[in-house]
This record gives C-alpha cells, sequence and structure tokens, in this order.
C-alpha cells in the first residue's frame, strides 16, 4: 500500500490579511507531517496546473476569466458575492495548481502508481459552483476531478463523500441531476450555506444519488461513525462506484471557530478508515482525498495527519489533541432509520 500526498508552495501566497481561511493552514499541516514523522512514509507527487480545457467543462468561460482578471489586477473580493471569497494576486494560479493537484492524484491512483492520494490545496473547492465562487472556494477542486474521472478515463460511477462540517453546495450542485456521481454529504444544519436538507435528493435521472445528512450542534465521533456505517456504507455498495473522491474538512473538530460539532482526530481516523476499507472492498482501494476547510490549526493538522495514518492502513491513531471538554450527544433516535428509509434501504 503506498500513500501520496499532493503539494505547492503556491497555495501559500492566496492570502488576504486576517482571513480566517489562510497559508497558515497549510504551514501547521507541513508541520503537523514533519513532527509525527509521517512525511517519510509518504510519496510526494507534483502537482500539474488544471488545463483550461478541463476547468471549463465545470466552469463557465465567463467565471473563469473574471477569476483570473481579478487576480491580474491584483486581487479583491470576487464582485457581487461579499467579500468572504478573496482573490490575491497569485489566486488564479493557485486554483489551477489546486484543481490541478486533486486531478494529478486521481491519475496516479487510476494509473496504478499509488494506491491512494490526499491533495493538500488551498483554496479549497466544495461551495464553487459552475459560474460563481463562495465560501472562500474559487474552483471546485472535486468537481473537476471526477468530470476528468467520467470524461478521460471512461469511469461510469464516481463517489464523492464530503465531511466537511459546511454543506458542499457547489459539488451537491454541479451533479445535482447526474446519476454517475452519487454525492453524499454530511454536514452541520442551521449554518453556512444552509442548504443540504436530507430532502435534498436529486433530480431528474440523479434522483437517489445526492445524499444529504444534516447533522445537529453538538453531534461528535459516535454520531458520524453511525452515518457512515449505517447509511453511507449500504449506499456506497449499492452504488458500486470504481473510485472514491473524499471532500476532507476537518472543521468538524471540537476545536474548530467556524463549525459547533464536537468531532476528534481520532474520530477523522475512523472516517478515514471506513473510506479505506469501502474502497478496498468496491475499487481496489483507489481513494483520493482533497483538503477542504478546518480552521482549528492544530485539530485540522493533526485530523490531517489521523487521515494519512488511515490511508496507510495503520490500525490505530495516537490523538495528541484528544476529546472535547462537554460530552458530545446522541444522534437522535430513529434519524438514521428515517435516512435509510427514504434512501430505499431497510431500517437497521
Ligand atoms: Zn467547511
Amino acid at each position: 500500500m503506498s500513500t501520496a500526498y499532493l503539494y505547492d508552495p503556491i497555495y501559500l501566497q492566496h492570502f488576504q490579511h486576517d482571513h480566517v481561511e489562510g497559508p497558515e493552514r497549510l504551514e501547521h499541516i507541513q508541520r503537523a507531517l514533519d513532527v509525527s514523522r509521517m512525511r517519510e512514509r509518504l510519496i510526494e507527487l507534483k502537482p500539474q496546473p488544471i488545463t483550461l480545457e478541463r476547468l471549463t467543462r465545470v466552469h463557465h468561460a465567463d467565471y473563469v476569466t473574471q477569476v483570473k482578471r481579478a487576480a491580474d489586477r491584483g486581487g479583491g473580493g470576487l464582485m457581487g458575492r461579499g467579500d468572504e471569497t478573496y482573490v490575491a494576486p497569485k489566486s488564479y494560479e493557485a486554483a489551477l495548481l489546486a484543481a490541478g493537484a486533486v486531478v494529478t492524484g486521481m491519475q496516479a491512483v487510476l494509473r496504478g502508481e499509488v494506491t491512494n492520494a490526499f491533495a493538500l490545496v488551498r483554496p479549497p473547492g466544495h461551495h464553487a459552483f459552475t459560474d460563481h465562487g463562495e465560501g472562500f472556494c474559487l474552483f471546485n477542486n472535486v468537481a473537476i476531478a471526477a468530470n476528468v474521472a467520467r470524461s478521460d478515463f471512461g469511469l461510469d460511477r464516481v463517489l464523492i463523500v464530503d465531511f466537511d462540517v459546511h454543506h458542499g453546495n457547489g459539488t451537491n450542485s454541479i451533479f445535482y441531476d447526474d446519476p454517475s456521481v452519487l454525492f453524499f454529504s454530511t454536514h452541520q444544519w442551521g449554518i453556512y450555506p444552509g442548504t443540504g436538507h436530507w430532502s435534498e435528493i436529486g433530480d431528474g435521472a440523479g434522483v437517489g444519488y445526492s445524499v444529504n445528512v444534516p447533522v445537529l450542534p453538538g453531534w461528535g465521533d459516535a454520531a458520524l461513525i453511525a452515518i457512515f456505517d449505517q447509511l453511507l456504507d449500504p449506499i456506497a455498495r449499492r452504488f458500486k462506484p470504481q473510485l472514491i473522491l473524499c471532500s476532507a474538512g476537518y472543521d468538524p473538530h471540537w476545536s474548530d471557530r467556524l463549525g459547533g460539532l464536537l468531532m476528534t482526530d481520532q474520530g477523522f481516523f475512523d472516517l478515514t478508515q471506513r473510506l479505506v476499507q469501502l474502497s478496498n472492498d468496491l475499487c481496489d482501494g483507489k481513494l483520493v482525498l482533497t483538503l477542504e476547510g478546518g480552521y482549528g490549526l492544530d485539530g485540522l493538522a493533526y485530523g490531517v495527519v489521523a487521515s494519512f495514518g488511515a490511508l496507510l492502513g495503520d490500525r490505530a491513531f495516537d490523538d495528541p489533541i484528544g476529546p472535547p471538554r462537554r460530552t458530545p450527544r446522541d444522534i437522535e433516535a430513529g434519524y438514521l432509520d428515517q435516512l435509510r428509509a427514504l434512501h430505499g434501504l431497510p431500517a437497521c
């Protein structure tokens, strides 16, 4: 089993003063990979920038031009979309290499050069729509990779799992009517972006291929693991993906500034282990993670280390951050059975 990571220093140049989505996130991850001696167990792959042809299969050319022009002008907020999603002078270049990293890692996995891969990128992607960016995201990295897997590698079924604390609204929208890409998302209900109700199950031919699982503030590892075991597992086995992509966001961690969940880094190890198991059982281990959110720097950095341990097949993870001071709430009785029924599965 071999695990690759992808990183480029250009990601640090996507920067706006005092913004929560800043380069220190990746710097912390880099340090944790060294301190934990995880880096020496990994294969480093150099990301190639996404080509315009591949980029514009997912994003409108006008929007891509808008991002490039904003960067060329010296940066600023994206017009008409508030200022939370910024463009710095090097952001266009960084965004091309962020999407490109996921695709480079995925190509290595699909060609059998490595077992699995994790793209450590910024800007993140899962809130980016075809025609606009939002929620700190410029281009939808995971969606672009899924499109390349379908169009260039001829895969018929790609599973995207998104465990970021925020709903991957961009990804959800891009594949909402597409039965070839099954989107499964867990996200905290009641925070940005406000979408991802369980009743959002897809449209047209895509009905049943969007699985949205809102979770409530105060839920922790046990709830998320139950959702993966009782909902994701049977749905993935029924779908039989040829590749699993994962929008890995570490903002469900209890220390996070933006989320209200109580997950631990041990929990991220457990969730990633389940994705490894599913990929081993269903698609020869073909699994590619891409970094989305995560704003509690230590929780983020060691969450990424935990995921790498699981990707490498480690049996256990020693969580240096530990559990929250508050005890997580139990998942509401009957909630999972209701969702299982909605998605055509028998009660547990
Ligand atoms: Zn997030």
